[in-house]
């Protein structure tokens, strides 16, 4: 059994801390600062195990450095053919790993970077930037066809899964989700549930995949009606789904 905490780091990001409930053993995931985790670990009276990264962005990794001059010798689990150079062990698709009791399939998800893996099983995936709650990931390495059969393979999670991804980027997501679905009744009563959380300085997160097939309009690019309210600058083909999401994506880099 494994307990996940959020560690809060920078404005909005999470690093999300697996806690083995049965002994001290604890990981980090995404640590883009070290200062907050070692204040949690102290906090706790817990030592650090090791270190999950999803990509190799500055804001997910620039922690982990420090924290291995304070831990030496824990491994670095992240992406193979990474930028990121601090990763000790490199997962490829489809690999398994077992860490606090909790066995993890790595899955390739390239779309916001091309390194890009989350961690997941049929109760709980560490998504990065791939699937925020409400969004997903800006498009800086790979391809609007790639993005799209990423978010496919996670898709494929039951709807009770809980989903932790690394951004409290919420309710701007879901100010986009309503301008695409305003007549989203589940997402209208998403939106005061998230604001109440937020109003308490509370996380919106983790969102279960049930949640986010309900409110996720980048989930629901099939949807027959997601593009009823696009905008005409954005009005690209609409041959494929993946050319629906693709305008979709366009429409939010500009919202
Ligand atoms: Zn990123």
């Amino acid at each position: 059994m494994a307990q996940v905490e959020p560690i809060k780091a920078f404005n909005d990001n999470y690093i999300w801390a697996i806690c083995n409930t049965h002994s001290p053993e604890t990981w980090v995931v995404d640590p883009g600062q070290s200062q907050p985790v070692i204040e949690f670990l102290t906090t706790q009276n817990r030592p650090l195990s090791g270190i999950l990264i999803t990509h190799h962005h500055w804001d997910h990794t620039d922690g982990v450095a420090e924290l291995l001059l304070q831990f030496p010798d824990i491994p670095v689990y992240g992406p193979k053919d990474s930028k990121f150079t601090g990763i000790t062990h490199a997962l490829s698709p489809d690999d398994t790993l077992t860490i606090a009791d909790i066995t993890f399939k790595i899955v390739h998800t390239p779309g916001h970077t091309l390194d890009h893996i989350c961690y997941v099983n049929e109760q709980l995936a560490f998504t990065g930037d791939t699937l925020f709650s409400g969004g997903c990931g800006r498009l800086f390495e790979g391809t609007a066809e790639q993005m799209w059969h990423s978010l496919q393979s996670l898709l494929k999670l039951p709807d009770s899964c809980q989903i932790y991804c690394t951004h409290e980027y919420t309710l701007a997501n879901l100010a986009f989700a309503h301008a695409v679905e305003p007549n989203n009744k589940f997402l209208e009563k998403h939106i005061s549930w998230c604001q109440q959380q937020r109003g308490q300085d509370l996380p919106t997160l983790p969102t279960n995949m049930g949640i986010e097939r309900q409110i996720n309009p980048f989930l629901r690019a099939e949807h027959e009606t997601i593009l009823d309210h696009l905008p005409k600058n954005f009005q690209g083909p609409t041959d494929t789904t993946w050319q629906k999401f693709a305008n979709l994506r366009l429409w939010k880099d500009n919202f």
